[in-house]
């Protein structure tokens, strides 16, 4: 086969090697054990991404993944009102449930801050969490941001952000990896991060 051909198969493996962790080659092997278990992987998997493609939707709210909006968190009314973590990504908020440490709400920016990449506070949901603030009269804000120089330079932009509203502000505790990104935790790290968290300013 030609691998510069454009057929469905080069298209196929294109697409699975834009995914996190895997290249060309690594996209290959996938592609080729998916098609070659037509039964196993294939078929389910087709079904799986229509189900994923028809039903997912952004929560109005926290910008969390879901299948309705508000999501699951933001609709559990026996969480603590008080509290809303800030995070990067939703995968920080799957880390953070999976420590079960935190009985709050999150809210995602969807991103760090980078003049780079060319995003601005304009490009994360920044404005949206000033409302909750207001709206939900909330008292603490945890900056739950990454190690990352991404991560810190956002930290303090919203440290300085939020110096307006009338709001306690605190961050992780020491024990994040310089670089570090929350998913790559162990539980016992981030739960004792959360735990031990320590006003920002
Ligand atoms: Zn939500």
């Amino acid at each position: 086969m030609n691998f510069d051909d454009k057929n469905e198969i080069n298209n196929f493996i294109k697409l699975l090697s834009k995914l996190p962790g895997l290249g060309p080659r690594s996209g290959r092997r996938a592609a080729l054990a998916i098609i070659k278990q037509k039964e196993k992987l294939l078929i389910p998997l087709k079904d799986a991404f229509n189900d994923i493609s028809e039903k997912i939707v952004v929560c109005e709210i926290c910008n969390n993944i879901d299948l309705k909006s508000p999501c699951a968190i933001c609709s559990n009314q026996n969480k603590d009102m008080n509290i809303i973590c800030v995070v990067e990504e939703i995968s920080d908020l799957w880390a953070i449930e999976r420590a079960a440490v935190f009985k709050g709400y999150y809210h995602i920016l969807g991103g760090v801050l980078n003049a780079l990449d060319g995003v601005g506070p304009d490009q994360l949901n920044i404005e949206k969490l000033g409302q909750r603030i207001k709206q939900n009269k909330v008292q603490e804000i945890i900056l739950a941001l990454s190690a990352t120089i991404d991560g810190q330079t956002t930290l303090h932009f919203l440290i300085d952000y939020l110096e307006d509203f009338n709001v306690k502000v605190t961050k992780l505790a020491h024990g994040i990896p310089i670089g570090g990104e929350l998913d790559y935790l162990d539980d016992g790290t981030l739960t004792q991060a959360i735990l031990s968290r320590t006003a920002a300013d």
